[in-house]
């Protein structure tokens, strides 16, 4: 049974405004979700979470998993007869889920998002060795991927020191418009 909230324009309204796609023409076709790779790791189907906004749902859109589990990779977009920028609606979603101090459905995801994004405000590119590393160490899962992170290391696949850009002020100012 679907409990829709009065004020369901206004989730859809907001999301609209924020991220500038209008989903509102998605045809439930379902090309999104049979094409995602990863559809097993989500508890709403993409298509499904364009349905919750719609219908004012935002606990359940606020809350999924879904919105963490997808990586932007655009298969679904590319597909989409639409044209609607799924990847893009998902990103709203988790910057409101954000903003509203709602708990993470997958709050791991969001720690490796935020250790990637540290280390490219520090030296202006992603530095593997030392996302990894903060990740375990915020997780406290330490040793449940060693044997692959050796191996990486071994094929020198991981850099021991950051690569730095030279203009760090500007990525400074991209950090500060945020
Ligand atoms: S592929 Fe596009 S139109 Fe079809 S369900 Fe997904 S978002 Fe909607
Ligand atoms: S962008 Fe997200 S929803 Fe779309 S196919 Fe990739 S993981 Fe799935």
């Amino acid at each position: 049974m679907i409990n829709q909230d009065d004020s369901r324009q206004d989730l859809a309204h907001e999301i609209k405004a924020s991220t500038g796609i209008d989903f509102n023409c998605c045809l439930h076709c379902k090309t999104c979700a049979n094409g995602c790779p990863f559809i097993e790791g989500m508890d709403y189907a993409p298509n499904a979470v364009i349905r919750l906004i719609q219908f004012g749902m935002e606990e359940e859109a606020l809350n999924s998993s879904t919105i963490w589990v997808c990586v932007g990779c655009d298969t679904c977009s590319s597909c989409c007869p639409m044209a609607i920028d799924i990847p893009g609606v998902m990103d709203g979603l988790r910057h409101k889920a954000i903003k509203q101090g709602i708990k993470i459905a997958e709050p791991d995801i969001l720690n490796f998002h935020t250790e990637v994004l540290n280390t490219v405000k520090k030296y202006g590119r992603t530095h593997k060795l030392e996302i990894m590393m903060r990740y375990k160490l915020k997780t406290m899962d330490l040793l449940s991927d060693i044997g692959m992170g050796l191996k990486m290391l071994k094929k020198r696949k991981l850099d021991l020191t950051p690569s730095k850009i030279q203009d760090k002020k500007a990525i400074g100012k991209i950090f500060k418009k945020k």
